[in-house]
């Protein structure tokens, strides 16, 4: 395994650049393995919530313009994997 083979290497080097790099690589392929397990997050203009509902008619709502109602929005970085 890549992650394995790079701690190893830096424990061999013992240098601190070295380390400093495996804990990026370490977080970025964290991250990486996040952004395919969990690509979506809410909304940000609606926060996951895309019922505007009226004041008025209390019943009545429109959907939100931005995730045009689903209440979804892809996570930056996940539109790589979704081949679009
Ligand atoms: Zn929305």
């Amino acid at each position: 395994m890549i992650v394995v083979d790079v701690v190893l290497l830096a424990a061999d080097s013992g240098s601190g650049n070295t380390v400093l790099l495996v804990v990026v690589v370490v977080v970025v392929l964290g991250w990486l393995v996040s952004l395919v397990l969990h690509p979506w997050t809410a909304c940000s203009a609606c926060k996951g919530s895309p019922r505007h509902f009226g004041s008025v008619a209390s019943k009545s709502f429109r959907l939100c313009s931005a995730c045009g109602g689903s209440g979804r929005q892809l996570r930056f970085g996940a539109r790589m994997f979704r081949g679009e």
